[in-house]
């Protein structure tokens, strides 16, 4: 019997200021996290205010984790200590695998309103592939196939399969799946997920329920769901848009300071000592 996955909570983004001072929202983050194994943190650097975004994530390091950046309006510049520069520009995705280290800068710059909008998701890696060799995928806008559903919904498949459509991120340690729904007012959504993999929803604009009888929720909410085999999303009252998000749950213990996430506080000493000292890098 297919189970529909039913809301096991569910909450608001919360104001929080990270890097050299950009004010974004933060969906969740190291309080949350453990609910939500694989991941870590979702961040929602939306703004219409240069000076809340302009400061960016000037150099820093990553190690034992992937970094996932969806740009929907504006660029955010990047560069990295694998000699990668560019542009990451609206309706692109920066899959990022930090592995056993990278150093980069992230720099949000606007479009010519002077908005900005993204969400940047981190998904934690096994103890067995904290230390791989990191990676890069850029995945360009047309690259992102759009999946029209018979229900009116349209699903931008970034990471999964929807409809044996297969977005272009293949072969990610936790099995994620990450996909860009919209709904438009009066239709439904239904998506098979995994049993076991930890599933949740993350309301970009407009409102839906996301079970069966419970309230709308709306804007920057995030929604978790219990276990099950499918989830079910109706845009009654309006029109919806959100992330779909799913993985496989690594049950590690966590060991976590800032932007290096491990399995124990010895290894995140010695990161921080190799970073001091310049041997952090194993990779270029
Ligand atoms: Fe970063």
């Amino acid at each position: 019997m297919t189970v529909i996955r039913t809301i096991r909570e569910a909450w608001r983004s919360r104001p929080t200021i990270e890097g050299a001072g950009v004010h974004l929202n933060r969906a969740f983050g190291n309080q949350e996290s453990p609910r939500l194994d694989p991941f870590l943190l979702l961040d929602d650097f939306r703004s219409d205010d240069p000076s809340k975004y302009l400061p960016g994530f000037p150099w820093h390091p990553h190690r034992g984790i992937e970094t996932i950046t969806y740009v929907l309006q504006g660029d955010v510049e990047h560069g990295d200590s694998m000699g990668n520069r560019g542009d990451i520009a609206a309706g692109d995705v920066q899959w990022m695998t930090a592995g056993s280290g990278i150093v980069h800068q992230e720099m949000p710059k606007g479009d010519a309103q002077g908005s900005m909008g993204g969400f940047q998701l981190w998904a934690n890696l096994p103890s067995s592939h904290k230390m791989m060799d990191p990676r890069y995928r850029e995945v360009k806008r047309g690259e992102i196939p759009e999946v029209s559903m018979e229900s009116g919904a349209k699903v931008k498949v970034v990471c999964g399969r929807v409809n044996n459509v297969q977005g272009p991120v293949r072969d990610i340690v936790t099995d994620p799946e990450y996909l860009d729904v919209v709904v438009p007012k009066g239709a439904r959504f239904a998506h098979p997920v995994k049993r076991g993999h930890t599933v949740f929803a993350y309301v970009i604009e407009g409102s839906a329920c996301f079970d069966q009888g419970g309230d709308p929720y709306s804007r920057e909410t995030l929604v978790h769901y219990g276990d099950g085999d499918a989830v079910s999303i109706a845009a009654e009252k309006a029109p919806v848009r959100f992330l779909l998000v799913s993985g496989k749950p690594i049950g590690e213990p966590v060991a976590w300071y800032g932007p290096i996430v491990m399995n124990t506080a010895e290894e995140i000493r010695i990161a921080f000592d190799e970073y001091r000292k310049g041997s952090f890098i194993r990779h270029r």
